[in-house]
């Protein structure tokens, strides 16, 4: 856990947030921005500060975070109508927390 991570607070439950779906290495959470009618953040438990921090041998974390999101895109009925996966990568990037997450974004 980090300190002042908004992420981080969330994952500890001690900042409030619309919790979909966790277990034992990530948790899915709603964005309290969206911008669809589904957008949900997919965010490891571990704080990685971005894509550009993640060291090679944590890839495996990048494949969980895809398939639970395919997996959650079919079980809320979103995944036939289509939906992006969108990571920001830096602020050129348009990141704007500095906890790796990856975004989920559908139902139109
Ligand atoms: P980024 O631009 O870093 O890829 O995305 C961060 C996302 O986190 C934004 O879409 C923003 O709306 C969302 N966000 C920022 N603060 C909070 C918060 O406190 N709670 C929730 N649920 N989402 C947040
Ligand atoms: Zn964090």
């Amino acid at each position: 856990m980090e300190k002042d991570c908004v992420f981080c607070g969330i994952i500890s439950g001690v900042r409030p947030a619309d919790l979909l779906y966790q277990n034992e290495s990530l948790v899915i959470f709603k964005d309290i921005h969206p911008h669809a009618p589904i957008h949900w953040l997919i965010v490891p438990r571990r704080h990685i500060r971005s894509l550009n921090d993640l060291a090679e041998e944590e890839g495996d974390i990048i494949a969980e975070m895809i398939l639970r999101a395919r997996q959650m895109a079919k079980e809320h009925s979103i995944a036939a109508s289509g939906y992006k996966l969108l990571f920001n990568v830096e602020r050129g990037g348009g990141q704007v927390i500095f906890h790796l997450h990856l975004h989920l974004l559908g139902g139109w």
